[in-house]
Formats: structure tokens, sequence, C-alpha cells
């Protein structure tokens, strides 16, 4: 066997094993690294190497690590093999703030009294569970939930070089005003911006691979402040059935595309309650959710609803995060889940999914919005193209004037034949937003129209194209 073809052979194996996420086999992706082989005595050879990882929370890393020993071992010549698991390292250049931090989750809701505090915290000790390095930052500088939350036994905050040092719990860092001030701040904006500004990016944080910021309630301008002085990487939104409504997560979907954050996964919070003595019997308390539809409808790739757990009200009370005391409840699991799909959704961005991102344009000599599908497979050339007539579109938009929330029925509307696009903008990765003539305003998510065909009743129809 010539020095390469042992490693064709292993690489031709391990070709096998495909990314769930990135759908490309994990060679081709460069996962394999530092491939080596060790002759035995019987002719035959030990085989090891390192799987590059995107990330150290990766939730199919054991997974991969079984396939791939189980792939390689199929070689007649292999005895043992050995696989390193190994994530990316954290970049220390650039000189935006909180450079050594890899990835940052911003935690939100719309309105206050959700529990977005305590999903915040859950979520990152989760994400701390599946392996990564990870803070939280309590950016809630009305009503800071943090010290109440997680209670580190040492809580007095150290000051080192002109920087400020992060509490820690169960390997977790934390930083909240409340560790810096007891009583509750009442100061007006722009001492709030720039006490926002001290905090988030004089907190020396060190190496992290995801920082969570929890949010303050709302979508105004000290959440958009933050927004623009870090750069974010994803944004889950917060909400519970009861104040749960199209306009409110529209509003957090626009905010963060005001920055180009997406949003990878929605909240509701509180959805039911399944009493412990009947846990077969679950409850709606504000009605059966109706987070999957809005999920679907505004393209967020996630949706997770959580109970009523008063288990987790008594913990949360105590200043232990539930997923570290009751790890192995249903409601652990669902964190699990949820901090599984943000740390996917981020691995697939930061791989470079952005240029695949459909090309949306409005042809004026066709008079149609066409959006071209990039092939996924080289990011490249146009794989397929789908054609709207304006006024196909502007009546499939799903925005709160034009779909009852409560009902999710259309509402009647009259749209004019003649409705041009005045602007067409990508928002995030994953959907466009359209201003029309009429003063209209509608936000497309790819996943719904990319895929469409064009109705071609309705397009002969339109007198826009037949008189023009
Ligand atoms: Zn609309």
């Amino acid at each position: 066997m010539c020095s390469t073809e042992w490693k064709n052979q292993i690489l031709e194996q391990l070709k096998n094993i495909v990314d769930p996420d990135l759908r490309q086999n994990i060679v081709d992706l460069g996962f394999v690294r530092n491939l080596e082989r060790i002759a035995k005595e019987d002719g035959g050879y030990d085989v090891r190497f390192t799987l590059q990882l995107t990330t150290p929370a990766c939730p199919v890393k054991e997974t991969f690590r079984q396939e791939a020993i189980d792939a390689v071992s199929s070689l007649d010549w292999v005895r043992n093999v050995q696989v390193d698991l190994q994530a990316n390292q954290v970049q220390t250049s650039g000189n935006r703030p909180l450079h050594k931090v890899k990835h940052i989750i911003a935690v939100a809701s719309c309105k206050g009294g959700v529990g977005k505090s305590t999903v915040a915290v859950n979520l990152a000790f989760t994400l701390a569970k599946l392996g990564g390095k990870v803070g939280i930052m309590d950016a809630d500088i009305y009503g800071p939930s943090l010290p109440i939350l997680v209670q580190p036994e040492d809580r007095i905050v150290q000051y080192k070089d002109g920087k400020i040092t992060p509490l820690e719990y169960q390997g977790v860092k934390l930083m909240s005003f409340g560790y810096i001030n007891t009583e509750s701040a009442i100061m007006r904006g722009p001492m709030i911006a720039n006490m926002m500004n001290q905090l988030l990016t004089e907190t020396d944080w060190g190496c992290l691979d995801y920082l969570v910021i929890d949010m303050p309630p709302g979508t105004g301008d000290i959440q958009l402040t933050i927004c623009q002085t870090i750069s974010l990487d994803a944004a889950v939104i917060v909400t519970t059935p009861q104040q749960l409504s199209f306009q409110d997560v529209i509003k957090g979907i626009y905010m963060f595309d005001k920055v180009s954050v997406p949003c990878v996964a929605l909240v509701e919070n509180m959805a039911y309650f399944e009493p412990k003595d009947m846990p077969n019997k679950r409850y709606y308390l504000f009605g059966n959710g109706k987070g999957q539809k809005i999920a679907d409808d505004y393209g967020i790739p996630f949706m997770e609803s959580l109970p009523l757990d008063p288990d987790l009200c008594r913990w949360s009370d105590s200043g232990t995060p539930a997923v570290l005391v009751m790890s192995e409840s249903k409601i652990s699991q669902l964190y699990h889940s949820l901090a599984s799909a943000v740390v996917q959704e981020i691995a697939k961005r930061a791989f470079g999914n952005r240029s695949k991102v459909p090309q949306v344009v409005f042809d004026s000599d066709k008079c149609a919005i066409v959006i071209s599908n990039i092939d996924p497979s080289d990011g490249n050339t146009i794989h397929n193209q789908v054609e709207w007539t304006p006024w196909d579109l502007r009546n499939a938009c799903r925005c709160a004037l034009c779909v009852d929330e409560w009902t999710g029925m259309e509402r009647p509307k009259h749209v004019d034949r003649n409705v041009k696009p005045l602007q067409i903008q990508s928002a995030g990765n994953y959907a466009f937003s359209v201003v029309w003539s009429d003063g209209h305003q509608s936000l497309y998510p790819f996943e719904r129209v990319a895929h469409t065909k064009v109705q071609e009743s309705a397009y002969s129809n339109t007198p826009a194209s037949t008189q023009g």
C-alpha cells in the first residue's frame, strides 16, 4: 500500500458521514485532521485522527465519533481507531468589543413578565452542559434578574487593569448591573447607554464560545444600542401564549433585522401545565399555542413550547438554574433541544450559508418579482427561479393587517392591480422585505415564497402585465 493509498481508503470511508445540518460529508467540510497510522506486529495498523468540529457544544459530536470509528474499523487492515474531538479555536484577532467571544446570542422579548431571564439563564447553562465555554450578560438595567436567578458564593465584582472581572457559577461567567448596584437604577437614557456600553465592552469575559445576552424587554432605542454595540450572531425571542401576537414577534424580527441578526428560535413560555400526579394530562392555560404557525410564517427555524413548571420557579427563586438540579427532567430535555437548535443554526450560518441566500429582484420587463435560488452544492450558480406577480405577492402578505392574528384567517383586502414594489431588501438570511407602492410593507420568509410556483391564472389576469 503506497503512502497516500491508506489515507484515501480512510477518507473514502469517512465520506459516508454527513453533517445533518451542513448537509455535506465531514471530509469535504474539512473536519478530518491529523490522520496517522501506527504499524502493529500482525501487519495491521492502529489509526488515529482528529475531528475538528464547528463548536465544542456540537450536539452530535458523540454520534460523529462513533460513526467515524465504525466506518474506519470496517477496513480489514485497521485494528484500533482513536478519534479526538476538537472544536475550532476562538479567534483572537479583530478589534470589535468582545473579540475573544466566538458567538453572541440575544434572548429578547417584546414585553416583560414572559420569563425571558429564566429562559436566558437555563439556555446558557444548557450550552455549558453541551460543552461550551459560556457567559451570561444581564443587560436589563431596569430590573436585573440574574442576581436572583444565579447566586454564586463569591459575589464581589473585581476590577483589574481597568477591566471588570465577571462572577462565575459552575463554570459559567456572569455579569449584571445588579451585581454592581444593589439598588435598582433610575437613570436617563444617555447614562444608561453609557453604563450599558461600559459593562458590555469592559467586562473581561476571556475566551468564550457563547455569550448569552439577556436583553431588556422591548424593541426601543436601548435594545437597538446593544445590537449596534456588539455583533450578535443570533436572537431567541421569548413570549407567552397570552402575550403572543404576530405584531410583537414581527417587531422583534424587524429590530434584529435592522442590524442583520437572524432570529433562530421562538420560545413560547408557560404554554401549558402538566400536573405531577397526572403526567399525561396537559392543560393549555391560554389556548393551544399558535407559536409554530408564527414560526413557520416568519421563517424562524425553531419553535419550542415550555410548560409552566412550579419546580422550575422554585429553583429559579433559590438561585440555582433548574437545568443543573433537575438535569433528568423533561424541562431539561426541552432546554437541551432548544440549545442544540441554537448551536446548529449558528454553525450553519457560520459555515458560509450566507452565499446561498436566494436573490430577489423586480424585473420590470416581465413585471415580476424574480426569486433566484442558489445551488447549495456550489453556493454560486442559480439553481432555479420562482416568479411572482406584484399583485400575487402583495396578496400573499401575512402581516397583522393582512391576516387576523387570532384566527389565522386572511382579512378581506382590495389590492390595486397595478401595485408595484418600490423597495426590495434582504432581511437576515431567511427573508426579504418589500415596500409597496400602496404604502404597505411586507416581510416574506424564503421558506414560504422561494419555492412556490407563480399562480398562472392570477398572473394572466393582471392588467399591469397585459396592458404594459
Ligand atoms: Zn400585509
